[in-house]
């Protein structure tokens, strides 16, 4: 098990994102569903390329409601991360360009309307853990979990297929968006 602290300037981004953001909370949905979009394209490319062997299977991305343990997933079967590219791409890339982002825009009323990427996940979320394996070859899946604030542990687990599970642990607050409504 790997813990650590995520570089960042602003002290801690978490409050602000809560803060700045209430008025457009479902947002987050559109932007984790979009990584798994690009996350699903990313893989068809490779394969077009060749650099992916074999068949790449069934591609659905799901969003799974688990209302007794106050989860949602956003399942995708796309390219997954390594444990460097989450290191890259969710501490580093993720996070920075999330408090940039703020900072730019916490006068504008409309900001609910623009997307902020991952950590949107954390407007209603009190943890939120990412399980990812990568497509390439011998690739090992891990889990990083966080607690809104800037620690985050990382860890290997055991994963059967490639891709990433967005794990949220919806908040109190939010717990309406754990209800079936369909
Ligand atoms: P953006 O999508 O605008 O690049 P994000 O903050 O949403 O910014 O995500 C940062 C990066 O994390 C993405 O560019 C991508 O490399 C990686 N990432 C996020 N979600 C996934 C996912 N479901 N599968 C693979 N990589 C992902």
């Amino acid at each position: 098990m790997q813990t650590g602290t995520i570089s960042v300037q602003t002290e801690n981004i978490f409050p602000i994102i809560k803060k700045f953001l209430y008025s457009d909370h479902e947002i987050f949905l559109r932007e984790l569903v979009s990584n798994a979009v690009d996350a699903t394209t990313k893989l068809q490319v490779l394969a077009n390329r060749g650099d992916v062997k074999g068949e790449i299977g069934d591609t659905t991305i799901e969003v799974i409601l688990e209302e007794a343990e106050k989860r949602l997933i956003i399942r995708d079967k796309g390219i997954g991360m390594t444990e460097e590219e989450v290191l890259k791409y969710l501490n580093q890339i993720a996070f920075s360009s999330a408090a940039e982002f703020l900072e730019k825009n916490k006068d504008s009323a409309i900001i609910g309307h623009f997307g902020l990427g991952f950590y949107s996940a954390f407007m209603v979320a009190d943890r939120v853990e990412v399980v990812t394996k990568s497509w390439q070859k011998g690739a090992k899946a891990v889990r990083w979990s966080c607690e809104g604030s800037p620690e985050f542990s990382m860890e290997e687990v055991k994963k059967a297929g490639r891709g990433t599970d967005i794990i949220l642990y919806i908040n109190e607050e939010n717990k309406d968006f754990l209800e079936n409504t369909a």
